[in-house]
């Protein structure tokens, strides 16, 4: 019995590590390998070969594997940041070249404003189809996740962040504004504004919405010939005045994104 609740929590634990960081469930059972071989008592042994193990895979394996399948890490750069580094520890910041070419060329066009790029989820580093969730598409390397842009009170261009992951903290309709969400969840897609339990924590209260700042950003995205859409809630759409047939609505079935921009290649 003993033996089979170890079986199932070891089960359990490999599914965990492979949807959360697609290498992980891997990373786990190789750990299991080299505890088995290595005699030595120690404390805490399979987290420690876990640990050691997994960010080694992270930080410099998977890095230089991943382009064999066609996918590199988002390239970072002074104005091209993840918006929480988790995004990285967790393999969550995977694309192929030319989506790192739009990243670039949009910054270049931002030269000269406060404006900088913060990323969230992008796709894992392998196999095309494999998906990351909660998204419903980021399994090709076509895909990635953008912060908002926030500002202060004074209407100055900040690059905080409004909840600790990125998402869920929404950029709600004003009154008189057309609402989708109320729409979609009394359609019954409850699964609608489920990213409000993933902010792991409000942070930046002070900062509000930059209307103009988030504008800016989507239209030097827009100006990209390789860019094939981008989702941003409908409200959002008609307050910022944008007006591109690359700018679609994502649907009822997949999550608000008001509190986000979602970008896809062709
Ligand atoms: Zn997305």
């Amino acid at each position: 019995m003993k033996n089979l609740i170890k079986i199932a929590y070891r089960i359990v634990l490999f599914i965990l590590l492979t949807i959360l960081t697609q290498i992980g469930g891997v990373v786990y059972l190789a750990s299991l390998i080299i505890i088995k071989q290595w005699n030595k008592k120690l404390r805490f042994k399979t987290l420690i070969v876990f640990i050691s193990l997994y960010l080694f895979s992270t930080l410099i394996l998977v890095p230089l594997v991943a382009p064999l399948f066609g996918r590199e890490k988002v390239k970072h750069s002074k104005k091209i940041n993840p918006a929480n580094y988790m995004t990285v520890l967790l393999n969550r910041n995977y694309v192929t070249p030319e989506l790192n070419d739009l990243l670039r060329a949009t910054i270049k066009e931002l030269n000269g404003t406060a404006i900088e790029i913060h990323y969230l989820d992008a796709s894992f580093p392998f196999i095309n189809k494999f998906p990351l969730l909660p998204h419903l598409s980021h399994n090709d390397g076509k895909k990635i996740d953008l912060s908002l842009i926030y500002e202060t009170k004074n209407g100055d261009v900040s690059n905080k962040q409004k909840s600790n992951s990125g998402y869920g903290l929404f950029e709600n309709p004003k009154q008189g504004e057309y609402n989708q969400i109320d729409k979609c969840i009394g359609n019954g897609f409850i699964q609608y504004d489920f990213s409000k339990y993933l902010t792991l924590g409000e942070i930046n209260k002070e900062l509000v919405f930059s209307e103009n700042g988030t504008k800016e950003l989507i239209e030097n995205i827009l100006k990209s010939s390789d860019l094939g859409k981008l989702f941003i809630e409908p409200h959002l759409k008609n307050r910022m005045q944008l007006n591109n047939n690359k700018i679609r609505y994502h649907g009822c079935s997949a999550v608000r994104h008001d509190d986000h921009i979602h970008i896809q290649l062709k």
